[in-house]
């Protein structure tokens, strides 16, 4: 049996390995390419991807978890949550017929110029074809896996395993329904100034924002940040790669999606590496990862508590751009809220709303009560209806996100969930670890840190998401930390 065992994890590690160049190809597409390389990048990947599939699909891989799961109870418990996720996963891929995975992925190319072009056109309709097919690969592949009757759950489980869109919707209207007036409230008090801090020079800001990440507990021995067009996280735990971008007249934009970054790269570098080939070192879903960024951006970033520490730091290297701005006016500036058409670029308390008319819409297409032709007319209703505004053209609208052009159904609850999640986990964390305000002021984040570290990022996927957060906070997942956490916080600015 123990022979079996280690053939498996040397398969699985294997598997690992090429996905790792894979993932470290993509990350180079982004910060180094040439662009006269792209066509052979193009090429290179391909091939990894090939690699990883038949690694993935390896015949020995299956007859290893059919032999091991003829006697479980010869296996310990951590084993056999490897088993468990290692079947999960070769199921899921050998399910999947080669040519559906070369049409799909062909489509997916295809679709992502088809968005790219008709966004800078602010033309939904040459997209719309595209939106289709995707719907329609994404209805067949639930089918090929099993999940005919319930294509938007297969779509949601790829992201978040153990949630449903009946589960998901319950949460969501409960959070709406404390969320709308809220965000009402805080909107007729918080007026739409314009920010007061430009001109920050890039050098600066990269100091400044390394010296925080560092600070929270990122390990640049095993990772780095660099420039790119979109922040992102890559890697694992013994080599992330994250991003930033910067402009130099919105540097709270570069040092919170850095920090949000560094969340989750740090869940990343806190999984057990020995095991990052299995189950026991890997991520539970998005909503996890996101709980872990969201809460380091938004509960710690901009707490009072850190910026305790950091502003006099922050003082000295941008003195002149300071300038008549009070400890006060920067800790509103770092809280802004202003309603805004995009997501990406929205405030804390107005992003879950957009998150909400994202997972309405996506439930009313998968349904068939939505005509992809009548996406753009909903898109603009919902927007006005939760958020106050609506979109002059479908750029700032339903064309805004590249997810639908990857086939990417589902994945947006994953942010709101996050959110919740991270409020959740940040209640229990001040519950069980009194005094971290006062840790924040002196710069030492290690107690929280070292607390994720054990009840989440240790647990790799042992537990199902909803499992996790209730084992940790000892509650089930509820909107209600969140919707008390954002009332305190910004009630107390604008309220
Ligand atoms: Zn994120």
């Amino acid at each position: 049996m123990t022979d079996a065992y280690d053939r498996l994890l040397n398969l699985l590690h294997s598997h690992h390995l090429i996905c790792s160049v894979e993932g470290l190809l993509g990350w180079d597409e982004q910060v180094n390419l040439p662009p006269g390389s792209a066509a052979f990048r193009t090429e290179q990947m391909a091939e990894m991807a090939r690699l990883a599939h038949a690694a993935a699909t390896d015949p020995e891989v299956g007859d290893g978890l059919a032999q091991l799961e003829q006697d479980t109870e010869a296996l310990t418990e951590e084993q056999r949550v490897v088993v468990r996720e290692a079947r999960r996963d070769f199921d899921r891929v050998t399910r999947l017929p080669s040519e559906f995975v070369t049409a799909k992925a062909r489509h997916t190319s295809a679709a992502y110029h088809a968005w790219a072009k008709a966004r800078a056109d602010r033309d939904f309709a040459s997209y719309a074809p595209f939106v289709e097919r995707h719907i329609a690969l994404a209805k067949e592949e639930a089918d090929l896996q099993g999940w005919g009757d319930r294509p938007y759950d297969y779509a949601i489980n790829l992201h978040d395993p153990g949630f449903t869109a009946e589960r998901i919707s319950t949460l969501f209207a409960e959070l709406k329904e404390g969320l709308v007036p809220l965000v009402q409230e805080i909107d007729a008090m918080a007026g739409n100034a314009p920010s007061a801090l430009k001109g920050f020079p890039v050098e600066a800001q990269r100091t400044f924002l390394r010296e925080v990440t560092a600070q929270l507990g990122f390990d640049y021995e095993h990772g780095r940040i660099d420039v790119a067009l979109h922040p992102f996280c890559s890697g694992s735990g013994l080599d992330v790669r994250m991003t930033t971008r910067f402009h130099a007249d919105e540097p709270l934009d570069s040092l919170f999606s850095s920090i949000h970054e560094t969340g989750h790269g740090l869940y990343t570098q806190g999984l057990k590496a020995e095991h990052a080939a299995t189950a026991l070192g890997q991520y539970v879903g998005m909503a996890v990862h996101e709980s872990q960024s969201r809460m380091w951006e938004n509960q710690v970033g901009r707490s009072r508590a850190l910026w305790q520490y950091f502003e006099p730091r922050y003082r000295e290297l941008f003195a002149a751009q300071l300038v008549g701005i009070s400890s006060d006016e920067l800790y509103r500036e770092i809280n802004a809220v202003r309603p805004t058409l995009i997501r990406v670029d929205s405030d804390e308390v107005h992003y879950n709303l957009h998150i909400i008319l994202r997972f309405e819409i996506e439930q009313a297409l998968f349904r068939g009560e939505l005509a992809v032709s009548d996406l753009p007319e909903a898109w603009n209703d919902k927007c006005e209806a939760l958020l106050g505004c609506r979109p002059s053209h479908d750029a700032e609208g339903v064309l805004q996100d590249v997810h639908w052009s990857g086939g990417a159904f589902g994945y947006f609850p994953s942010y709101c969930l996050g959110n919740m999640i991270a409020a959740q986990n940040w209640n229990q964390a001040r519950a069980v670890l009194p005094g971290l305000d006062d840790d924040f002021a002196r710069g030492d984040f290690s107690r929280l840190l070292d607390w994720t570290r054990r009840e989440i990022h240790h647990q790799g996927k042992r537990y199902e998401t909803l499992e996790l957060t209730e084992k940790v906070t000892g509650s089930p997942l509820s909107p209600q930390p969140l919707l008390a956490y954002l009332r305190n916080r910004y009630g107390e600015i604008y309220l």
